[in-house]
């Protein structure tokens, strides 16, 4: 046997009956595959709101967000003609914001051109669509025989053809979208490609995958070679930068909460966000009234409401938030901040490592 570091996936596909392997996972995806909404559409504007909402999300969770977002926005038009602020409120609860105003920036660039680009190059030059999910909207509702290799098929394929490729390498990227156009069943590409993607989702999962369920097992090069726990070869990246914040929910004597917009370009930009401070060398709590008394806040009282975490691609913010009670006679409001009474607090839209924290209080 040849050095399973030294297999090339070229030579397991070669060996393979590609008709064969076609027929088995095809037929596996029509007997388990779930029922999801936009399974039942071939609307591409649809797709591209599934896909845009699946990139970061689990997609059996995208399902209630899909929804109400076509209700809200069910044509390009209307997502292209909304307002920012309705745009981000709708996708609350989703993170990562820049998906959905990237979305709305492909809505307008549709609108421009007329129609729904129906190739592959043109659908990936819509903004925040990269190649997967041009490949999945390619297939799914053109018939294109595109792959779309997301993180499930970069595993499923690794394992099945012997891969010990880097996938975080795009020149494995390149690779493993080779092989998938070798493997694609030309008449039904969008179902093949999605066959895939169920495969790694629900049998060929990161830990423990149930080869016993696995209709191409028979293929496998992985499990033949007992390689399984070592694919994919998938490099470390780098570590998360964790950045420890004192939160303030500040209701002033009036009974109103301190609200501040955040910048309009950078991170989470144009949402409100309690006040927030970077925690040095003193502990939360100290770091917190130290500020807000040099801001000229008088306070009251301040009460702890407890830890918190959010993450980020690349950094985690460890929040201890406070619910501080303050007298604001002193206090200048900033340019970019406001008073708000409780009854219009849902009017804006929070950060949501703020909206999960003001969950925790019951009359706001
Ligand atoms: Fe994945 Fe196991 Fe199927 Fe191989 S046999 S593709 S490791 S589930």
């Amino acid at each position: 046997m040849t050095n399973p570091a030294e297999h090339k996936i070229e030579h397991w596909l070669k060996q393979i009956e590609v008709s064969d392997f076609q027929e088995k996972i095809l037929n596996w995806y029509q007997e388990v595959k779930r029922d999801l909404p936009f399974r039942h559409t071939r609307n591409p504007y649809f797709i591209l709101v599934s896909e845009i909402m699946a990139q970061q999300t689990q997609i059996a969770a995208v399902v209630p967000y899909y929804l109400r977002f076509i209700s809200l926005f069910p044509t390009t038009k209307d997502l292209a003609s909304a307002s920012e602020e309705d745009i981000l409120k709708s996708w609350e609860g989703l993170g990562y914001y820049s998906r959905v105003r990237n979305l709305q920036e492909s809505a307008r660039m549709i609108q421009k051109r007329g129609e729904f680009p129906n190739t592959y190059k043109d659908i990936l030059a819509l903004k925040g669509v990269g190649p997967y999910t041009a490949g999945a909207i390619a297939s799914i509702v053109f018939d294109l025989p595109t792959p779309a290799v997301d993180g499930n098929v970069f595993r499923v394929i690794s394992r099945l053809g012997g891969s010990f490729e880097d996938i975080t390498k795009g020149s494995t990227r390149k690779l493993i979208e080779e092989v998938v156009s070798k493997l694609i069943f030309q008449k039904t590409p969008g179902d093949f490609n999605q066959s895939l993607i169920e495969l790694g989702a629900l049998v060929c999962t990161p830990t423990n995958p149930d080869c016993d369920l696995c209709p191409v097992s028979g293929f496998c090069y992985a499990l033949k070679h007992d390689l399984i726990s070592q694919l994919p070869v998938k490099k470390k990246t780098e570590k998360q930068k964790k950045i420890p914040l004192a939160v303030g929910l500040i209701e002033n004597e009036n009974g109103q909460w301190l609200m501040g917009k955040r910048p309009e370009s950078g991170l989470l930009a144009n949402f409100y966000e309690f006040k927030q401070i970077e925690v040095g060398e003193d502990d939360s709590l100290t770091t917190l009234t130290t500020f807000l008394k040099k801001e000229g806040f008088e306070i009251i009282s301040i009460l702890p409401l407890g830890p918190s975490t959010h993450t980020f691609s690349h950094r985690i913010w460890e929040m201890e938030s406070f619910l501080v009670k303050a007298n604001s006679e002193n206090y200048h409001l900033k340019e970019n901040e406001i008073w708000v009474a409780p009854q219009k607090m849902s009017d804006y839209s929070i950060i949501t490592a703020h909206h999960r924290i003001r969950k925790k209080l019951p009359l706001v």
